[in-house]
């Protein structure tokens, strides 16, 4: 059913990058014999799934939507793999996405653009777009991004579905190709609340294979959608409802919050005052950390190796010029000069202070309020083409979600609402860990 949905959609969509026909049909068809042979049904029970391409799946491409990794072939799954497998999902394909998660518009894929299902001359979003994409256009039933600094929140909200970025380290990161390490988290993209809650239940936990990975216990998701918000005590940052946002998007977020009144809720405006720093922070930190993790990316161990090198020195090179494109130069650039020594303090040092900063004005409404809700990008999806050539108008996109994303805490994206035909997104922060409220908070307004 899913194949033939993404026969029908595929063409005007373009979400997957490789596809895994053969392999799902096994996949499936082992599944009903354990089940004749009179096996348990997992949680996930035959549910096609698509899977980011930055996260490795065995013996299937995975290229990161980088032409550096066109013929990369992993040798394992990571983490997240394993554990659907577990579940009994079944791994329909992988997504296409900005590449090496660098973008908010899947325009920097270097195979081809993934178009947004609601229209096909917007885009859906990044870097998760085809993520997203995928599930609104109904081609699989779930699926798999990662998260930054908003690239599943960001095109969940773009393509009208339900978009879940945990808290660090409660999914394991083992086996997604590092962007920035200290941000990178994995997350479901669901057509609703509680499809995200079973996804997040078969994902979320401690794994050895990750350093950062957070040994905590994992609740149990699905019980926390009780509908019940009585009491609920939320914060809305002016920061999110000011300059720059959409007349649309502001009247949408305060429609919700008339919706959570009447569901018994309380609402106030708070500040969150570092906010206006935190994209300059944010492109400073992930660029230094992306410069260092994409280091090995030399031509000689995984990838596209260049033909007729002079020496070592000219194939790194050569391997680098030709397998990255432009948006990635960029920042292994940026992150370099702000990496290197005289210039360290001034800027890398200086934007892990405004990190602390910013992570502290969350600590601070967190001590009194149970939830932030704001919206999750400042404007519905825009026209493809439309800012490609303008990297910082871009950058800008990310203003409600990269606070988010350098204080670690949870955040879910949901439809709240249209401008002009294009879904809008509502965002819900939670404190760390506390993906129960989150959760219930969503599920209630849907
Ligand atoms: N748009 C942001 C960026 O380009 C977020 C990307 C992400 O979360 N992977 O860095």
């Amino acid at each position: 059913e899913s194949f033939a949905r993404i026969k029908a959609t595929e063409a005007s969509i373009q979400a997957f990058l490789t596809l895994n026909e053969e392999g799902a049909r096994q996949h499936a068809a082992e599944l009903d014999k354990q089940l004749q042979a009179g096996a348990e049904r997992g949680l996930l029970f035959g549910l096609p799934a698509g899977i980011k391409d930055n996260i490795v799946t065995e013996g299937l491409r995975t290229t990161c939507a980088s032409q550096f990794l066109d013929n990369y072939n992993p040798i394992y799954d990571g983490t997240v793999v394993s554990k659907l497998k577990s579940a009994q999902s079944v791994t329909i394909g992988k997504l296409n996405m900005d590449e090496f998660a660098m973008g908010g518009s899947n325009e920097n894929s270097s195979y081809y653009p993934t178009r947004n299902p609601w229209n096909t001359e917007y885009v859906p979003g990044g870097s998760s777009g085809a993520s997203a994409a995928s599930v609104a256009a109904g081609q699989v039933y779930f699926s798999l991004g990662s998260d930054t600094g908003g690239s599943i929140r960001q095109p969940a909200a773009y393509c009208g579905i339900v978009g879940l970025k945990p808290t660090y380290g409660l999914v394991s990161r083992f086996g997604l190709v590092a962007f920035a390490s200290s941000l990178d988290q994995i997350g479901p993209l669901t057509k609703n609340v509680e499809d995200s809650a079973f996804v997040l239940q078969a994902i979320a936990g401690y794994d050895a294979k990750d350093s950062t990975s957070a040994n905590v216990s994992i609740p149990d998701y699905t019980s926390a959608l009780t509908g019940d918000v009585k009491g609920l005590r939320i914060a809305v940052p002016k920061e999110y409802l000011g300059e720059g946002v959409d007349p649309k998007v502001k009247e949408a977020v305060l429609n919700a919050l008339k919706v959570y009144e009447s569901l018994g809720a309380t609402w106030e405006e708070v500040s969150l005052p570092h906010t206006e720093y935190a994209i300059a922070a944010y492109y400073l930190l992930a660029s230094s950390e992306a410069s260092s993790n994409l280091a090995r990316f030399d031509g000689v161990r995984y990838g596209v190796r260049a033909d007729n090198p002079a020496n070592l020195i000219d194939l790194y090179r050569k391997s680098r010029s030709e397998g990255f494109g432009p948006e990635v130069k960029r920042r292994i650039m940026l992150g370099t000069y702000a990496l290197s020594s005289g210039y360290y303090d001034a800027y890398y040092l200086k934007a892990q202070k405004v990190r602390t900063l910013i992570k502290q004005d969350f600590d601070q409404v967190f001590e009194k309020y149970d939830v932030i809700i704001g919206p999750t990008a400042p404007t519905a999806a825009f026209k493809l083409g439309e800012q490609v050539g303008d990297p910082l108008t871009m950058y800008l996109n990310d203003i409600c979600t990269i606070p988010v994303s350098l204080a670690g805490v949870p955040a879910i994206s949901i439809p709240c609402g249209q401008a002009e035909g294009l879904p809008i997104g509502l965002q819900i922060i939670g404190k760390a860990f506390d993906e129960s409220t989150v959760l219930r908070t969503a599920h209630a307004f849907e």
